[in-house]
Formats: structure tokens, sequence, C-alpha cells
């Protein structure tokens, strides 16, 4: 099989993938959902509060590590693979423009300038502007739900913002897809200009063979359309189907996609006379020597093990994930005495924010690590629907003599504990904060009163 169709083949299922990922739900959260609307993150089909963003730098240490990975063991695998910007270059130059409209000869030469069929380019265009608008909405999914997405749809007048983003970035596709082209590979593209600093020699890359193939270039100039010895016919079938335009038998280049194509092209030449093609997919140092190319090396296993590591650290945090959040704030006022002649009681009172950030309702319930303390407010449970939050005053209260200490209030270390009671082991937390209580001298005082 081509390299051609292996690519084509994997484009077809990035693309279900990305369509697919944002409708799948499990348990009402998606794989991937920054929403800033809900105020609501979903990780991985876990759903996260917006104060739990503190595990996106993981997300984002692993995604640039990943890339790093990436890069160091099949160079510019992702430009020829799976970047979009290519996916969507395959389908408008080679699909719209080549195959469906003719207005170009043929994919296998892209040198040649397309004809002057302005119609037949408007259409192609235009085709292409629906197939942006849809890719536009797509990547909008993985920030405004498809369920809302398409709710708002129906209204986009209040929606100004949300459209206005879609068609900005749908604007900027056509743009870049049908008049930039590869140039923005060549020119704009950061990753390609950064890349080359992690390949090393044995890195896969596309790989013209020299000592097979006979040498066509000295530095930059070139000795002649073909070499003086060497198997290469000079036929550079491999040069016009590059779609960056370059000859990679001059070497490694920065505008290099790593497509392959001129593999492809090179194997039907070479494959006439019953040999492999004269470019091929492979490490410098496995061309050199003849070995099986080195996947695992130093560089390449350190970053697996540190790729791991985070991935097992964003792991373990997931799994601690509460799902209700409790903040719970001391009011001002240190303690409050109730007096009834030689009966007193303390109160201390809290303001407790509590948010449900689980997917269903919740009751809650509150209790005490100190049996001696009991709660006199809330005396019922607390209602919340998902997602809700909500402020309480709580007013904590001891009739018993705590601590008698002449000198000075001492506050006491409590741990509160707060469950839904349909899920108690589910959904739980515990807080630490402090109760109060007065030195003897303000309990005479509130007694004489
Ligand atoms: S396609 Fe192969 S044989 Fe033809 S010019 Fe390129 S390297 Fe040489
Ligand atoms: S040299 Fe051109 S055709 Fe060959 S892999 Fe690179 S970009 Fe593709």
């Amino acid at each position: 099989m081509t390299y051609a169709k292996k690519r084509y083949f994997t484009y077809a299922l990035i693309t279900i993938i990305t369509l697919a990922l944002p409708f799948i739900r499990i348990d009402g959260n998606h794989f991937f959902l920054l929403s800033f609307d809900h105020k609501k993150l979903n990780i991985l089909f876990t759903s996260f509060d917006m104060q739990e963003l503190y595990l996106m730098p993981f997300l984002l240490v692993i995604f640039f590590l990943s890339i790093f990975f990436m890069t160091t063991l099949g160079g510019r695998v992702w430009c020829g693979w799976s970047c979009p910007q290519t996916i969507f270059r395959v389908i408008f130059r080679d699909l719209l423009q080549t195959k469906i409209f003719k207005i170009r000869g043929n994919i296998k030469d892209k040198q040649r300038p397309s004809k002057n069929y302005p119609v037949r380019k408007a259409l192609s265009v235009a085709i292409f502007a629906l197939i942006a608008f849809v890719a536009a909405s797509n990547l909008l999914w993985y920030f405004v739900p498809p369920e809302d997405f398409f709710a708002y749809l129906q209204n986009p007048a209040e929606h100004k913002l949300l459209f206005g983003i879609v068609t900005g970035f749908a604007l900027f596709l056509i743009f870049d897809v049908c008049f930039l082209a590869e140039n923005f590979c060549i020119y704009v593209c950061p990753y390609a200009r950064i890349q080359s600093t992690m390949f090393d020699h044995d890195t896969i890359q596309v790989i013209y063979d020299e000592r097979r193939g006979g040498r066509v270039f000295d530095g930059a100039a070139k000795l002649g359309k073909k070499p003086v010895a060497g198997e290469c016919i000079g036929c550079e079938a491999c040069v016009a189907v590059c779609p960056t335009h370059i000859d990679i038998r001059r070497g490694m280049q920065l505008e290099c996609i790593n497509c392959l194509e001129c593999s492809d092209a090179c194997a039907a030449v070479m494959g006439k006379k019953g040999e492999p093609s004269l470019i091929s997919w492979t490490s410098a140092h496995s061309l050199d020597t003849g070995k099986k190319v080195q996947y695992f090396r130093f560089r390449t296993i350190a970053y697996m093990v540190i790729i791991l590591a985070f991935a097992i650290a964003l792991g373990l945090m997931s799994t601690k994930k509460e799902n209700m959040l409790l903040n719970i704030n001391r009011n001002t006022e240190l303690y409050h005495i109730v007096a009834d002649g030689e009966k007193i009681r303390v109160q201390n009172a809290y303001t407790f924010l509590i948010q449900n950030t689980d997917n269903k309702a919740h009751s809650y319930t509150f209790s005490l690590s100190e049996p001696r303390i009991e709660f006199v407010r809330p005396k019922n449970e607390i209602k919340l629907e998902a997602g809700a939050k909500r402020k309480i005053v709580v007013i904590l209260e001891t009739k018993e003599r705590l601590i008698e200490e002449n000198m000075h209030d001492t506050p006491m270390d409590i741990t509160i504990t707060a469950v839904a009671s349909d899920e108690p082991e589910r959904v739980r937390v515990e807080r630490h904060t402090r109760f109060v209580y007065p030195k003897m001298s303000e309990i005479e005082k509130a007694m004489k009163k």
C-alpha cells in the first residue's frame, strides 16, 4: 500500500474521531470540554469545576512533552499525517481542485500552475467554505458543547460573539487553505522552525539514499538533473509531486512536511526496474549502517518516563476529585455567649459556600468531629441542583464548659464533614476550621448581664 493511501486512511480516522468526540458523553461528561459558559471542565469524561483548573498545567505539560517526544521519534510525522492544514490541503487541492473540478492536471504534478477556470475555482472555494464552517464549529464544540451549540443556532442574534468566532475562524481557514496554501507551512508555522532542534541521528525522516541514487546536489548547487553515477534516472517525479516544491535529493529541508509523496512517486518509477524507492522514511543512522531504526534510545525513553509520570500524577489527582466544593469562612465576631442563669451557650458563626459540582442534584448534611459542639443552623439538609452553588450562614454551638482558661480565648481545631445523603461515600468532603471558646472572664461577664 502506498504512503498516500495510508495517509488518507489516517486522515479519515482523525476526522471521524474529531467530529464524533464532542457528541459522546459518559455520565453527562465529555471527553474534553472547557466551557466558560457553565464554568466546567471535562477531561476524559470526568467533570471538574473551574476551581480545579490547576489540572490544566498537567495536561499542557503532557501535551508539549508528547509533541517533543513525537518529533524526536518521528520527525515531522505530525505535519504529514495529522496536521489539519495538510488534511485540508489534500481535500482542497487534490480532491476538489484536481479530481472533481479538474482545475489542476494531475495530483502527481503539483508544480504546474492551475488552469484558468474562474467558475470552477469559485465553486471549489465555495464547497471548501462549507467544510471550513463545519471545521470551525467542530473546534468550538470543545468549548461550547454541541447540545448548547445547536440550541444557540436557533437564535443566532442572541449569540453574536459565538457565531462571530465561528465565522472568523472559518474565514481564516478559507484564506489559509485556498490562498496561503503550503506557504503557511513554509513561512508561518512556528512548529516547522523549532522541530529541527529536536532531531537526532535516529529521528525518522524522509531521506533520499544518495549512496544508491547518486549525488545530485553539492550543498545548494544542483549538479545536474540526474547524477553522473547512481540509480536515479533524473525523472524528477519526486520533485513534480512535492506540495512544497522542493527537491528532496538536496537533503532535509525546512519546507518538507513529511507527506512522503516523493517516496511513493519514486517507488512507482523504481518499481518498474524491480527496485525499491530511492526515497525512504527512515533514520539517517539506519540508512548509513543498514541497521533497524533505533526507537528506544536515551532521549525517547526519558520523554516516555516523564510523560508517564505526569499522566500518573494527573490520574491520581483526578481520582481524588471531590464531587462538591465547600469553602468555610469564619464570621468577624469571634463568638456569641447566650446566658440563662448559670447555664451558658457559646456560639460561633461561619459562612459556608457550597457548590454541587456533580451531574445530579444532591441534598447535603453536615457533621462535626467534636461531639460536644452541635449545629444550630442549618437544621435541615441543603438541597442543590447539579452545578448550583449557595451561601449559607452556619451557627455552631456548645452548651458544655469546654475549656476553663482565665487569660485568653481558646481556638479549638474542629473538622466539618459534608456528605450527600444519597451517596455519602462518593460525595464527601472534609474541611478544617476553628471553634473559639471564650476566656472565663467573658463567660462571667455574660452571666452577670
Ligand atoms: S523519482 Fe526517484 S528516480 Fe526519479 S528523480 Fe526522484 S529520486 Fe530520481
Ligand atoms: S520532499 Fe516534498 S513530497 Fe517529499 S515528503 Fe517532503 S514535502 Fe512531501
